[in-house]
């Protein structure tokens, strides 16, 4: 096969070997269902509840309090409708931000057609939720909270132990979506002040369509999904067992490597920021510089389509993306880059490479061969580019 560098694992990840060696027997011999009372359904059943187990030791939240979806989407509807549903006598507001992902934003826009009142918090020039903010827009009729752990574009950590804090001094429901943190930075349920919590298999190693929600013993919800009597009656549908296990594997062993991890990558994402920047006139980091993911790099080239970069990589066998997988195919600038104070054309011009598991330094060094040519190759075919340099000389 040819060379193939993988950069572009905010949008998906590949199943690790490790990962696809536990689930493989489910799909062949141990394919009972779970709720089946013979001993081969009893099989499936005890694998459901160790992956469970895995989940909730990863997030220190206790088995009763995990539940599996079909992914991270799932998760952000039911937290959103679930808690709304179950609150409307109590308030009809609730405030996120301005850089979450389509499934809490349009989920959002959905509640507001239906009576309730969105705030969508605005973010500094970093990505970053101001918690004074938070707390200036907070009504008695506030009833949750959602704001993401960490941003799919830019990579930014929002500052979510403080956000739970104060949500909970004013009795208010705190949801988080978690999908880009989970297995990637260390988190604990309790300590961070977190209700609900979503999180999705095929962004730490596991397979697409699987996800889990973590709600806090106690918390008023509805069901989102009805049915059959699975997940503890809260969530219909039998169970995707190999995914299940797969998840379960994939969470415990992203936690156990967590420290090692997060170490190797900061190290290699800063080298190709660096490299990048040192290399490119014109370009700026987005996100911020610090406190972000560990895997995360994303950068906005002056005078280039984001689209034309990618193509270009991919012809050099490198996958990366501009704005979020959801985004790219339609013309609007990402959402996400235009609430960091953005222009248009910068936002256009930005790519993101988030590296991951795989990843390794000549991966790095090779984007950073490759990458400086190809803005400059662009940036010569650019009209805006030429003024540019005419008006410097
Ligand atoms: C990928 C992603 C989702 C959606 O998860 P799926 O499992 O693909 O439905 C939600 N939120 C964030 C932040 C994501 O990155």
């Amino acid at each position: 096969m040819e060379k193939l560098i993988y950069m572009d694992n905010a949008a998906t990840t590949p199943v690790r070997e490790e990962v696809m060696k536990n689930i493989m027997p489910y799909f062949t011999t141990k394919y009972g269902n779970p709720s089946s009372v013979y001993r081969l359904g009893q099989v499936s059943k005890k694998a459901v509840e160790k992956a469970r187990e895995q989940v909730a030791s990863a997030l220190g939240a206790d088995t009763s309090e995990i539940y599996f979806t079909a992914g991270g989407s799932e998760s952000d509807n039911w937290a959103l409708r679930g808690v709304t549903a179950a609150l409307k006598e109590k308030g009809n507001h609730i405030i996120t931000t301005k850089i979450e992902h389509h499934a809490i934003l349009h989920t959002s826009q959905y509640l507001e057609e239906n009576g309730f009142e969105v705030t969508y918090l605005p973010v500094d020039k970093y990505g970053k939720v101001s918690v004074d903010e938070l707390e200036k827009v907070i009504r008695p009729t506030t009833i949750l909270i959602s704001i993401m752990m960490a941003n799919n574009e830019i990579g930014t950590i929002e500052p979510i132990a403080q956000i739970g804090e104060i949500a909970h001094k004013h009795g208010i429901t705190f949801h988080t979506d978690a999908v880009q943190a989970v297995g990637h930075v260390p988190i604990d349920v309790n300590k961070m002040n977190i209700d609900i919590l979503s999180l999705s298999g095929h962004k730490l190693g596991a397979p697409k369509g699987l996800g889990a929600i973590y709600i806090r013993k106690g918390t008023k919800i509805k069901q989102l999904i009805f049915g059959g009597a699975q997940e503890r009656k809260r969530r219909a549908g039998t169970e995707n067992v190999p995914a299940i296990v797969g998840l379960g594997k994939a969470i415990e062993l992203a936690n156990e490597e967590m420290e090692q991890e997060v170490k190797r990558l900061t190290i290699l994402r800063d080298k190709l920021i660096n490299g990048i920047i040192q290399a490119v006139p014109n370009a700026r980091l987005n996100g911020h510089p610090t406190d972000r993911l560990p895997g995360n790099c994303n950068i906005s080239f002056d005078f280039v389509e984001g689209e034309s970069v990618l193509m270009l990589l991919d012809m050099n066998g490198i996958c990366a993306s501009s704005g979020s997988a959801c985004t790219s195919g339609s013309l609007d600038p990402s959402h996400v880059l235009l609430a960091l104070g953005l222009k248009h054309e910068e936002a256009h011009g930005s790519v993101r490479f988030t590296l991951g598991f795989e990843t390794t330094e000549e991966d790095v060094d090779y984007v950073l061969e490759k990458l400086p040519p190809i803005i400059e190759r662009l940036r010569k075919m650019s009209p805006l580019y030429e003024d540019y340099i005419n008006a410097k000389k």
